[in-house]
């Protein structure tokens, strides 16, 4: 890993389903200044990429910054990445195909990449978080729907078209009610905000619990939060349902866990807040139904970085692409496609900017693919090249004789 220099800034926008959180960071992403706020994807992709911009803009002022390297944005939903457009995501109407990438490097004035936010909450936990320096795991945010972002051997799994992870429409029971995909039964169905939310009114009017319809009362709508709130205060309702849920959760986990073998299992977004009554029966589920061979070293946490574990990761996403582009060291991933940039004169400065760079570490060995090993020319010692010579020599019928090129070489 090469660490930039701390003049250098990035942005990282995590946009949910029901609000936005946006950071700035220095070169070696720590977050310098965020904001969140309320915003409802489904306000379509310009009125939300316009509170976007605007947090941007104040937090650029705030922090005092003129100008970033590149912004990295999450959204709930598949995306084809690296190009960058949300692709049928079923939270976001409005957004099938719109060019977020493009719109937002015109309107920043940066390189911009795009990706699942599951995904990059997985990066930033990677990068600060409780999945520091583990290479395979899982993160799986349960926000108003939920997803499964995947590290393998330390790189992002996304699959054929980026939709790998979407475990919120894995079908849990082939009768259960409609999801907004248009299947019946998903995981969403049963838990995660919106359906925690409709379950808790549900049971709010149907006098099942005192304490959750004197919250609808009093705001006029339930939240996963109200249920998190009544569960901690021992509404048996609500526990009942973040069990249940739990259980839910956990089902789908387990056979995840005996098909990928992962090294840890994180629990993050913001339904995840409902602590440690959700982890005891997840962990409960995965341990009793998985492999015990997968399960024998396999912790299953809660995220430490909260909130912030998305635009940390957004942040990393687009830096790591900007140094790849900008690298003077060899590496493996070259092929990488290029960010794509505004065409102001603010972002032709990016590279001549990168280029002054002074490169704090190179790269350490492992980085190194074993196909570049492979390809490595290696010498073989006199030695060794000599016994082998001689004997393909021998082999021939003849004796070796010692002016025969013994010399090392290259092969
Ligand atoms: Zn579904």
């Amino acid at each position: 890993m090469v660490r930039l220099s701390d003049e250098l800034h990035f942005v990282g926008i995590d946009i949910g389903a029901t609000s936005l959180t946006v950071a700035v960071t220095d070169g070696q992403l720590r977050v310098l200044g965020s904001a969140s706020e309320p915003s409802d994807v489904r306000s379509g992709p310009s009125a939300v990429l316009d509170v976007a911009a605007a947090l941007v803009d104040k937090l650029r002022a705030d922090v005092g910054i003129d100008s970033f390297e590149g912004a990295g944005v999450g959204v709930p939903g598949p995306v084809s990445f690296p190009q960058g457009p949300p692709s049928a995501p079923p939270l976001m109407p409005g957004w099938d195909r719109f060019p977020v990438q493009d719109v937002l490097a015109k309107r920043l004035c940066t390189p911009v990449l795009v990706d699942n936010d599951v995904t990059i909450m997985a990066l930033g936990e990677r990068q600060f978080g409780v999945a520091r320096g583990v290479r395979d795991f899982l993160f799986v945010k349960i926000g108003t729907g939920i997803g499964c972002g995947i590290l393998l051997g330390g790189s992002v799994y996304r699959g054929m078209s980026g939709s790998a992870g979407d475990i919120g429409h894995i079908q849990v029971d082939e009768d259960g009610v409609s999801c907004a995909c248009g299947n019946n039964g998903c995981l969403e169905t049963y838990f995660g905000g919106a359906a925690l939310a409709r379950m808790a009114t549900d049971a709010a009017l149907a006098g099942m619990s005192p304490w959750l319809a004197e919250c609808l009362g009093a705001d006029g709508r339930l939240t996963a939060v109200d249920v998190g709130t009544a569960a901690a205060a021992g509404d048996p309702v609500a526990m009942e349902m973040t069990r249940a849920g739990g259980r839910r959760l956990g089902q789908v986990l387990a056979g995840l866990v005996s098909f990928l073998n992962p090294g840890l299992v994180v629990l993050g977004g913001g339904v995840a807040g409902l602590g440690h009554v959700l982890l005891a029966e997840v962990r409960s589920v995965v341990y009793r139904q998985s492999l015990p061979l997968a399960t024998g070293n396999l912790p299953i946490v809660l995220s430490e970085l909260g909130d912030l574990a998305g635009v940390v990761g957004a942040a990393q996403l687009v830096s790591e692409a900007v140094l790849r582009q900008q690298s003077p060291l060899p590496r493996s991933d070259r092929q990488a496609q290029p960010l794509r940039r505004a065409t102001t004169r603010q972002s032709a400065q990016v590279p001549q900017k990168l280029q002054r760079l002074r490169w704090r570490e190179v790269i350490p060995p492992q980085v190194i693919s074993s196909q570049e090993l492979s390809e490595t020319p290696q010498v073989i010692p006199v030695s060794a090249q000599r016994v082998r010579t001689e004997a393909r020599i021998r082999q021939m019928g003849q004796e070796p004789r010692d002016q025969d090129d013994f010399h090392t070489r290259v092969v």
